[in-house]
């Protein structure tokens, strides 16, 4: 097989267990292909073949002694957020430009301890702040649907290393859309778990009230495979919660009978492309055909506040937890100067990019005395309202599906002068982390060759349930199928 790298994670573990194919025979594939693919897209911060080719000897020892499990030997990539001990966890950012963790994630542990190949790190804007994996201080990523277009964000390099088959899988993280967007920009499947769910030990902070790690995958059966990896309480993750993690692998089921389907109309209007609605149209009849009783008529009226509570929210946060790049404890520091006041400036101003510094003023203001209650505690105040409707919802639906993004993926460069038009495009996925419900995005279709991804919503903790949905439609449709020209 000369196109190996093509394989998802189910295809590889079933080869790898009856000796078919080897880890390091994948693992070369991989980084082969990674490297072809590179020259295109530019989805990687770092790529440490060297590493990954000894975990993949590691792994093939596991299997031939019998202990291979679900994801042994198989290729990844993780996104630049992520503590990885050794290896240089960038965040996109000059700040951390040369920053080498002593210590894992959570999340990475998990993934060692499972035997996985680690490719790599991925691209993503500077700290997870962007929609476009354009305000990257190294390099923008590209989509490989078509290489002038943005392959969404802030986890583009994720998605991107996914839908160009340099990796099996990857890892991003999500504070309003950061995994969901990108998945649906480049046609790969990408959860976003309940807030608790997955611990975020090790995961950069970026607001910590909204992130969360979650699996970008080729299918929604590897979605599963890499959740019950990944989720589960962490004694050093205060958030993350001690609920029992069931096997995902159960819920995947080619029907929806007896399942109620909400469609919310907020989600389907104002700013949104007509092809991408027409194209919900279909996903939806087809869900219905399926077995689900859809109901359009489902109304989230404070939906319309989601966005300018999550930007007064995730800024505000952000501004505190950025406050440690201080220029003394690690990362960059500004030497020049015996002033300490001025070293810390200037390591901030040199530091940070322009969106990063926006976030940091933007944060700092609506936190400042006399601003506080007009602005933080009002966004708190939406923040429970939008909540209780997504909880009155699933009272009556087992899920809500929308668009993941109003629009398929725009033009590199087309909104970086803007930020309001950027921070529109996670229209769809804000109000999923307000509310720290979960999401699920799966190819639905491609309007001029460029994907458009459904989003599936549920209750709290209620995974399972978005993945059987996604499973079923993503079996009664070919969308998988396709892969990029490249
Ligand atoms: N695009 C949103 C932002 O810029 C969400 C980013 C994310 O989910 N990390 O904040």
């Amino acid at each position: 097989m000369d196109d190996l790298y093509r394989l998802t994670i189910g295809e590889a573990h079933q080869l790898l267990k009856r000796k078919q194919l080897s880890s390091v025979e994948l693992t070369k594939a991989c980084l082969k292909r990674l490297a072809q693919a590179e020259e295109k897209v530019h989805a990687c911060i770092t790529v440490c073949g060297e590493m990954a080719m000894r975990q993949a000897a590691e792994a093939d020892k596991a299997i031939g002694s019998g202990k291979a499990k679900p994801l042994t030997g198989i290729p990844t990539i993780i996104k630049d957020n992520m503590c990885t001990r050794g290896i240089k966890t960038t965040c996109a950012s000059r700040i951390l430009e040369n920053f080498v963790p002593p210590y894992n994630a959570t999340v990475v542990e998990k993934l060692n301890a499972a035997g996985v190949v680690v490719l790599g790190k991925a691209n993503m804007d500077e700290f997870a702040m962007g929609s476009s994996t354009e305000n990257s201080a190294f390099f923008p990523t590209r989509n490989p649907w078509d290489l002038d277009r943005v392959p969404g964000g802030s986890s583009g390099g994720s998605a991107v290393a996914v839908a160009a088959d340099e990796a099996v899988y990857t890892l991003g993280s999500d504070t309003g859309g950061s995994i969901r967007q990108p998945a649906g920009f480049c046609s790969v499947v990408g959860m976003k778990p309940t807030y608790g769910r997955v611990s975020r030990f090790g995961l950069v902070a970026f607001a910590s009230s909204l992130d969360q790690i979650g699996p970008i995958t080729k299918t929604v059966t590897d979605c599963a495979l890499v959740m019950n990896v990944i989720s589960g309480h962490d004694p050093r993750d205060s958030t993350s919660v001690p609920n029992p993690v069931p096997d995902y692998t159960k819920s995947l089921i080619p029907d929806l009978k007896k399942l109620r389907i909400g469609i919310p109309k907020e989600y389907l209007v104002e700013g949104m492309q007509p092809e991408v609605r027409v194209i919900m149209q279909a996903a939806i009849a087809k869900l219905e055909e399926l077995g689900a009783e859809v109901d359009w008529n489902v109304s989230l009226p404070h939906t319309k506040y989601a966005l300018a509570a999550y930007y007064i929210l995730a800024p505000s946060e952000a501004s505190a937890n950025l406050a440690r790049y201080d220029g003394v404890k690690y990362g960059f520091s500004y030497r020049d100067t015996s002033n300490m006041w001025e070293a810390m400036e200037k390591t901030k101003q040199f530091g940070f990019g322009a969106e990063v510094k926006r976030r940091i003023m933007l944060g700092t203001y609506a936190l400042s005395a006399g601003y506080y209650d007009a602005y933080y505690l009002k966004a708190q105040k939406v923040r429970t309202l939008i909540k209780q409707e997504f909880d009155h919802a699933f009272e009556k639906y087992d899920a809500l599906v929308t668009p993941t993004s109003p629009t398929v993926p725009f033009k590199l460069g087309e909104r970086v002068d803007d930020p309001v038009q950027m921070y529109l495009s996670d229209i769809c996925t804000l109000p999923t982390n307000i509310a720290g419900i979960p999401g699920i995005s799966v190819p639905a279709g491609f309007v001029d060759g460029l994907p458009v991804g459904m989003q599936i919503l549920g209750k709290h903790f209620d995974e399972a349930t978005l993945l059987r949905i996604a499973f079923a439609y993503e079996q009664a449709t070919d969308w998988r199928k396709k892969r990029p020209p490249m």
